[in-house]
């Protein structure tokens, strides 16, 4: 049978792909449907013909799956953030721990039976909404001319109003309320991609869980170095305003008069306030269900730094991490990829040593701080590439460690830093990511040659999307008869 577009067929969704999307198949012909949930019987519109496979729209859900559930945001297919809201919070975890499962099977060539007795339960969250600590939200005018803050619908870049993502705190609505009103009040134009023309670019709004402290930033298209710090028209009004919020403890500017989709510029004014805000981060028992151990470390954050976004399950991860390093006070350990050095100091008060390696010049001093403010001494950061750092600190000054921590962004692991792992033969590595495919491609080189996965746990970060995180503790081989286990290519 040959399909053809706009035709409307009915398909029962047997399965999802990795980024969420139904799989609806007729005689083994798959059809990939946004929005579509596994169990769903639906009708389709072809949307796309391939020789192979073809995309369709759901038109209407004609029997729904056992596992839709209402959701939260009526604005949830049109946004693209949460691409698997309308599916249970169950049935997320199983996807996520399935999405890991088989990349370490297709990628990484491992064994089902072998992960099936490595793999611990996924780590979820007991409350899967408002756990994003972080807000930034695209200005823009609408029809009428009136500023709004929202979303970018689809691939435009005209911005559907909602200033209440159903993922982000409760004072992002109030804080967006103001910074609108006062642009209207004031007559001021809302950045416009298209022209270049236009103020407000975008507002990036964080707030410390732990701390109750909230930082707001103004993304401005502005002329750089405005006199005693007023880079807005009427300024002391809208900081009036904003800083009546419970918690507001830093306001500022960046200044991005770029022609670029890079939403911060790289200067940044306080204009109210402290230049960042304060949260702590509490080391978690994870034999005990995460229970809290009163163990705190206290970070710093600036308006341009890397923080994980969601705190309560940042806890989880990093004592996961911690847990998986089993430092027991004698250990040299790196952590390559260390951001502000949440896991370098996390490690640091059971290690003897802790080196951390960071490409941000900014994350590192910030890194450095947060170590002196919280008396951590047996720890060093590097600025640069983890790929060059790491070997030339192995190579030249002989630095070995007993354990490396890695948790990089999504390509993975540089080729030369696991080169480096493998030569130093490190007792154990813990590998923290938040690809499981690039996990999978590096964990069957590091098996392949010297490791063996002793643990694996899905850690979900990022509720009602697709994303995952995964920390995975690997120890130098015990016997070759394991390797056979771990090193087939089962697909
Ligand atoms: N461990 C930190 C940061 C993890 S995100 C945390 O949990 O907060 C990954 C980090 O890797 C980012 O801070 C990014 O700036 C950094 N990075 C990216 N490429 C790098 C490279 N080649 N060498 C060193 N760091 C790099």
């Amino acid at each position: 049978m040959v399909y053809e577009k706009n035709q409307l067929l009915t398909v029962e969704i047997i399965d999802m792909t990795t980024d969420g999307e139904g799989i609806g198949k007729i005689d083994g012909y798959p059809f990939f449907v946004k929005d579509a949930i596994i169990g769903d019987k639906a009708q389709i519109r072809v949307t796309r013909v391939k020789k192979n496979y073809a995309y369709g729209r759901l038109e209407k859900v004609l029997t729904p799956s056992s596992f839709r559930v209402e959701t939260k945001c009526p604005f949830h297919k049109r946004c693209g953030g949460c691409q698997i809201q309308a599916m249970s919070y169950e049935r997320q975890l199983q996807f996520k721990e399935s999405k890991v499962k088989n990349n370490l099977i297709r990628i990484g060539g491992f064994a089902p039976e072998f992960l099936d007795k490595v793999m611990e339960p996924i780590v979820g969250m007991g409350e899967p909404f408002h756990y994003r600590n972080k807000a930034l939200y695209p200005i823009g005018m609408d029809k009428e001319g009136n500023p709004v803050a929202g979303f970018y619908a689809g691939r435009t870049h005209s911005i559907i109003a909602n200033t209440d993502c159903s993922l982000g705190v409760k004072e992002n609505k109030e804080i967006l309320e103001i910074i609108l009103s006062y642009m209207k009040e004031n007559h001021i134009s809302a950045y416009d991609e298209a022209t270049g023309k236009g103020f407000i670019r975008h507002v990036l709004i964080r707030k410390g869980f732990q701390s109750g402290e909230i930082m707001v930033c103004l993304v401005i298209n502005s002329k750089i170095g405005k006199k005693n710090s007023t880079f807005l028209p009427n300024q002391d009004r809208l900081i009036g305003s904003l800083s009546n919020i419970k918690g507001m403890t830093s306001i500022s500017v960046s200044i991005n008069r770029e022609r670029t989709n890079v939403v911060m510029g790289k200067e940044v004014h306080t204009i109210w306030g402290k230049d960042s805000i304060k949260d702590i981060i509490y080391v978690r028992n994870v034999e005990n269900n995460f229970a809290a151990t009163g163990r705190g470390i206290t970070f710093s954050i600036s308006p341009l730094s890397f923080y994980q976004i969601n705190p309560v399950q940042t806890e989880k991860l990093y004592s996961l991490a911690l847990s998986y390093a089993g430092i027991t006070g004698k250990e040299v350990v790196w952590d390559l990829y260390c951001g502000i050095g949440t896991i370098s100091l996390f490690l640091a008060s059971n290690a003897k040593q802790v080196y951390g390696v960071e490409i941000v010049p900014q994350a590192i001093e910030d890194a450095k701080r947060n170590a002196a403010y919280n008396d951590i001494e047996n720890v060093q950061f590097f600025v640069g590439n983890a790929e060059e750092i790491f070997p030339e600190k192995y190579e030249k000054d002989g630095i070995r460690a007993d354990v490396v921590v890695v948790d990089p962004p999504r390509k993975g692991c540089d080729k030369a830093c696991l080169d480096t792992v493998l030569k130093m033969a490190s007792e154990r590595i813990v590998y923290v990511s938040c690809d499981s495919a690039t996990l999978a491609r590096d964990l069957r080189i590091l098996c392949a040659d010297g490791y063996e996965i002793e643990k694996v746990r899905t850690v979900d970060m990022f509720p009602m999307t697709v994303h995952t995180e995964a920390c995975v503790l690997l120890a130098k081989r015990k016997s070759i008869k394991e390797k056979s286990l771990v090193v087939e290519r089962v697909v």
